[in-house]
């Protein structure tokens, strides 16, 4: 199949793009790079640098586009709540003119990179996709939105659509290639995420980790999250395309499903185990809880299993640390 992954040069976009080279398909990469990475496009996908919305007809009207893994977006959830416009506009509006797009040029499947956060504090755990959806920030908002656009759009399509939105839940981890290096990972300008902000704490980058919140209501009292690695996410988007190509997208034609390993590790297990993994010390301190934060966020991802025949083969905390570290190391 010819694919089109918007996002190509960021993290999951990347690593994405990588699965489906590897799988045979030619892979054309849309990133406008302000936080994706040139070098990150894996060999072999062409690249085309632009905003989505600005060179989609140029790319979906070019040939027999097959399908879109769309991941380009706006992700850190504390500026959203700072500066709304920005991901209304940059998620919203150009996800509205991809479908827009999509529909011109018939292109007939899309996956969608939506995220856990569409349902903010949760009132039971596992979270299954008939969760309430109620966000409780900007970012979660605009991907929700999005998911309502995608479902109106599917539907309105009568067949001529069909579209899968993937709910991450945590995505840690990175590529290891046939190599054995650790090829594609997490580097952000703006580092919020737990992992990678650990390991630069054994990397002497940063003194310590802040612990946001020892009083939550779980075990240890710091936040539970549900880690899933890199690669095992990539490979949903494979099975998501394959059931769409098999024509099996449910009536109206657009499935959600949640992506986790459906275990919880709270935020001292998570530091704990990057202390293993890198023998370094860690030193830690207790922190104000973040605003916006939910208690426990952890995935039922029966319904990928079901539909999709995804089963994530990276459940182990410290594999999925190692390889995050391995790239860290590298870079
Ligand atoms: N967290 C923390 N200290 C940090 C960064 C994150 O304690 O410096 C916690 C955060 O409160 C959350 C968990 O680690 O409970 C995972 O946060 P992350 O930003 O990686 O992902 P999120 O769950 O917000 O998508």
């Amino acid at each position: 199949m010819t694919l089109v992954v918007t996002g190509g040069a960021g993290y999951v976009g990347s690593v994405c793009a990588r699965h489906l080279l590897d799988a045979g398909n030619d892979v054309v990469v849309v990133d406008d790079l302000t936080t994706g990475h040139r070098d990150a496009v894996p060999d072999g996908a062409r690249l085309v640098v632009g905003d989505v919305a600005d060179v989609a007809d140029e790319v979906l009207g070019a040939g027999d586009v097959d399908g879109v893994v769309h991941c380009a977006a706006r992700s850190l959830v504390g500026e959203s709540t700072e500066q709304p416009a920005k991901y209304w506009h940059g998620n919203v509006v150009t996800t509205i003119a991809l479908l827009d797009a999509l529909r011109r040029h018939h292109v007939p499947r899309l996956v969608f990179s939506s995220t856990a956060a569409t349902y903010g504090e949760p009132e039971t755990s596992p979270i299954t996709e008939d969760a309430p959806t109620r966000p409780t920030n900007t970012y979660g908002a605009t991907k929700l939105a999005i998911d309502h656009a995608i479902g109106n759009y599917a539907a309105a399509s009568a067949g001529g659509l069909g579209a899968v939105s993937l709910r991450y839940f945590n995505v840690a981890g990175a590529h290891t290639g046939t190599t054995g290096v650790p090829a594609l990972g997490e580097r952000h300008a703006v580092e919020t995420h737990l992992i990678p902000l650990v390991l630069q704490v054994a990397l002497g980058q940063r003194e310590e980790i802040a612990v946001f919140g020892d009083d939550w209501p779980t075990p240890d009292g710091t936040c539970v999250r549900d880690y899933i690695h890199v690669d095992d996410l990539a490979e949903a988007h494979l099975l998501a395309l394959d059931l769409l190509a098999r024509g099996e997208a449910p009536d109206g034609g657009h499935l959600v499903c949640n992506l986790g390993n459906g275990t919880g590790f709270s935020v001292l297990e998570v530091i704990e185990a990057c202390r293993r993994v890198t023998g370094h010390p860690i030193p830690a301190r207790v922190a104000p809880r973040r605003a916006g934060d939910p208690g426990v966020l952890v995935a039922s991802s029966a319904r990928a299993r079901d539909q999709l025949g995804w089963k994530p083969s990276h459940t182990d905390l410290d594999g999925i640390v190692a390889d995050a570290w391995a790239f860290a190391r590298s870079r």
